[in-house]
């Protein structure tokens, strides 16, 4: 494949969720004329504007009075840090080499069929956020958005949940957090997991299996989701992996808790990572990583807020923290 680059850039955003965004709108009202790479290509995790652009209702960011859609708050996102002087590209990252300065990042359009292209900078960004975990089965796909969610904090509050029984398929921290907060809306839930315990934290985990309104279904995998195109999912049939007999829980919705996957495999190492792939922050107050001059935002280095507010935080704090180190080796 060709290669072509131009001069070095002063600060390369890689991801366009909103961390992203927010990174760009700050590192542009600093005259530092950010360049995006905001992702492209077939598969959903290199979409251009991330997880929100699979969310229908977002609620829960401040400054929306009856909630935005999440591809409406990209949309609105991306033209703000546009105004300010962002250029956006739609290319997904294939690779990086931070071993030295500049930092080379090669990036391509996949959809459009254009060649892989080098980018050198002075700094980066990571921002490439996080894919939750689904257990994969078409029938879930079918419900995604229409009872199917990865997502309680976001989606648990939906009229179509309210009054219903729920369905959370996990056993670790965000399967016990999930299900407690589900029951603040749901007639009951049930906490579908393939063991026998919770791999939870223990406080998390009593304080889960304590409540009332959930009741577990041990030793048990989901084999279908249920459902029609009118009510969307209506139950789920599970199989006990020791006896092997299924049935059917009623229920208007099941909620994903398995775990997110990080996007960082693009980094092949050269960021120091968690044994999950997560970017490790030096400090985590900040939005240093292992290399000087890379910077990293949102879920990609969140494995526990996971929020679109949190996320953009991040972003708004690795633009000041860039902004501050080309300042301070006079690159203006
Ligand atoms: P996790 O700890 O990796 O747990 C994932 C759970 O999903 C496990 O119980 C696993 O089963 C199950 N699972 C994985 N793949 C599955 C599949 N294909 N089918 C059925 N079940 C499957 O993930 P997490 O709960 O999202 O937590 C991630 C990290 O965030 C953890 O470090 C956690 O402590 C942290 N977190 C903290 C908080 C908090 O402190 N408030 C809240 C949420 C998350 P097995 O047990 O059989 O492996």
């Amino acid at each position: 494949m060709s290669q072509s680059h131009s001069p070095v850039e002063k600060v390369v955003i890689i991801g366009s969720g909103p961390a992203g965004w927010t990174a760009a709108i700050y590192a542009a009202r600093a005259n530092l004329m950010p360049l995006v790479l905001a992702g492209g290509g077939p598969d959903r995790d290199r979409m251009p504007g991330g997880q929100l652009m699979f969310t229908t209702d977002i609620e829960n960011f401040p400054g929306f009075v009856h909630g935005i859609g999440g591809v409406a708050l990209m949309d609105t996102m991306k033209q703000q840090a546009e105004r300010m002087g962002t250029r956006t590209k739609d290319h997904s990252v294939t690779r990086v080499d931070f071993s030295s300065r500049p930092f080379k990042i090669w990036h391509e359009a996949p959809l459009l069929g254009e060649d892989e292209t080098l980018t050198l900078a002075h700094t980066v960004i990571i921002s490439t956020g996080a894919a939750a975990n689904y257990l994969g089965l078409e029938s879930e796909r079918k419900f995604e958005n229409n009872g199917v969610s990865a997502c309680a904090v976001c989606d648990g509050n939906m009229p179509r949940f309210a009054g219903q029984p729920l369905v959370v398929v996990g056993g670790g921290d965000s399967a016990a957090e999930e299900s407690t907060y589900l029951t603040k809306f749901a007639s009951k839930v049930y906490l579908v997991h393939r063991r026998d315990s919770l791999r939870a934290s223990k406080v998390m985990a009593a304080r889960c299996l304590g409540n009332p309104k959930i009741t577990p279904v041990w030793n048990s995998a989901v084999q279908e989701v249920l459902g029609n195109d009118t009510d969307g999912v209506t139950g789920v049939r599970v199989k006990n992996l020791q006896t092997s007999k299924e049935h059917t829980l009623e229920a208007s919705g099941m909620f994903a808790a398995i775990g997110h996957t990080p996007n960082t495999k693009f980094l092949s190492g050269q960021l120091a990572t968690n044994d999950k792939g997560y970017i490790i922050l030096k400090d985590g107050f900040r939005s240093l990583t292992s290399v000087e001059g890379v910077y990293a935002a949102g879920d990609c280095a969140d494995s526990t807020y996971r929020q679109a507010i949190t996320a953009a935080g991040m972003g708004c704090k690795a633009a000041l923290d860039a902004e501050r180190w080309l300042a301070e080796q006079g690159i203006h």
